[in-house]
């Protein structure tokens, strides 16, 4: 981008010089001159002007502006001959933009068991597939992902890209963008689309956590983003969708500068993420030695436990079991919260459970307002009664 002065209509009042933060307008007889390599494009001397003699012009990518944007696209992860479940669910909201915008959506599949793919990739939204199968792409290595993925830019680049924000796109997506010049949001946790001028509204929390901002990237394309797992629903596969593939022919020509000398596959826990049933505890539990009875109505209910950031923070808990904003996104038919204030962090992590019983001695606790069932009391001693009249039931 470039400073622009308009010198027909500068007077040379100086409010833009008084403005500059870092010096970069200085006065040369009556004409205000740029300093270039100061200038950090801020934008405070456009605001300052009163005769709007200054603007900022974009020197859009040559690369993108040559080329013809085609539709929405979505990465398709997966490894191991499993694909990521992510890729459902950004079918499931690529489908949805794709529908408003009047757009195509495309998956992108990089290597993988292509025809059997591709047909899932249809069932689940997309109208085409695009397909790069090459032996040097078998392994997770980014470098020959990026550059099979730049092969496939060559021909035309989509005017929306979405990726999972797994570790995998959230190195990925990153060297996409910086190869296309253009601008990347990530760990999105909604994405809107405004249908009449097609710019992609992604928002994320920001500052911390506390408050969500929503980003636009209004003059370069792609729109790229990285949406978090388990925060979309994916749709229902319809396997009699039609749709078309593409294969684009990858040479792998390029000299990796990483080498993976070996591939060690870590013991797949049981997610959170994936429970019907979860008990979860707060700082309202009181003591270590009470998240026993936790454990124990969770293994009665066939659930899991479920806990709020503090209880992760003290060493109570894993952070695999944390429920919130930095922690799962849960989905559980039942949960039973014990000693949980409800937190607006904790909330955004459970705002998909089916019925919710709090129990707090606090009948104010922000819990309750999301509560289907409210038990006002001591949860120590409600999870005592639970599991004793199991055991009586037992009996
Ligand atoms: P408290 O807020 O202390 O609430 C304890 C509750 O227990 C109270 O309502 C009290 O009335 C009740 N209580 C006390 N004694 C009993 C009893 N005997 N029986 C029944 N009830 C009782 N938090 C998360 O959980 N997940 C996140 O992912 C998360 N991310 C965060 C991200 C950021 C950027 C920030 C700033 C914060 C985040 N937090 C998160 C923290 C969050 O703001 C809250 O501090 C936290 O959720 C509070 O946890 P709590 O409800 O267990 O504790």
């Amino acid at each position: 981008a470039d400073l622009r002065i308009e010198y027909s209509a500068c007077n040379a009042c100086g409010n833009c010089i008084r403005s500059c933060p870092v010096n970069a307008l200085y006065k040369k007889g009556n004409k205000v001159v740029l300093e270039e390599n100061h200038c950090i494009l801020c934008g405070g001397c456009i605001d300052s002007c009163p005769y709007e003699a200054i603007s900022i012009k974009q020197k859009r990518s040559e690369t993108i502006n040559r080329k013809k944007t085609s539709g929405i696209w979505i990465y398709a992860e997966h490894k191991n001959g499993i694909m990521h479940p992510v890729v459902y669910e950004l079918l499931g909201k690529g489908r949805e933009l794709a529908d408003k915008s009047n757009h195509k959506l495309t998956a992108v599949l990089i290597d993988g068991e292509s025809s059997h793919w591709a047909k899932e990739l249809i069932a689940y939204g997309a109208d085409r597939v695009i397909l790069c199968s090459h032996a040097l792409l078998e392994s997770q290595q980014d470098e020959y992902h990026f550059d099979a993925m730049t092969t496939i830019l060559e021909e035309e680049i989509p005017t929306i890209f979405l990726f999972g924000a797994t570790s995998f796109g959230r190195s990925l997506a990153p060297r996409i963008a910086a190869r296309l010049q253009t601008g990347l949001t990530a760990d999105c946790t909604r994405l809107e689309i405004d249908d009449v001028c097609g710019y992609l509204y992604q928002t994320r929390p920001a500052f911390g956590g506390n408050l969500m901002a929503t980003i636009m990237c209004p003059d370069q394309r792609p729109q790229m983003a990285t949406m978090r797992p388990g925060i979309m629903n994916a749709k229902e596969p319809d396997y009699y969708r039609e749709g078309t593939v593409k294969r684009v022919n990858y040479k792998g020509e390029i000299k990796p500068r990483i080498e993976i000398i070996k591939e060690i596959i870590g013991e797949k826990k049981k997610s959170i993420g994936d429970a019907s049933v979860i008990v979860s505890a707060g700082r309202g539990i009181g003591s270590q030695k009470n998240m026993k009875l936790v454990r124990r109505l969770a293994d009665i209910l066939e659930g899991q436990v479920g806990v709020s950031r503090p209880l992760v923070d003290i060493g109570w808990s894993e952070y695999s079991h944390q429920i919130g904003q930095t922690g799962a996104i849960v989905r559980p038919q039942l949960m039973i919260a014990c000693g949980i204030s409800g937190a607006i962090q904790h909330l955004a992590g459970i705002a998909d459970a089916k019925t919710i019983i709090a129990i707090n001695t606090d009948p104010e606790a922000p819990i309750f307002s999301v509560a289907n069932y409210k038990i006002i009391g001591d949860c120590v001693e409600v999870l005592e009664m639970l599991i004793r009249s199991d055991r009586e039931k037992q009996n």
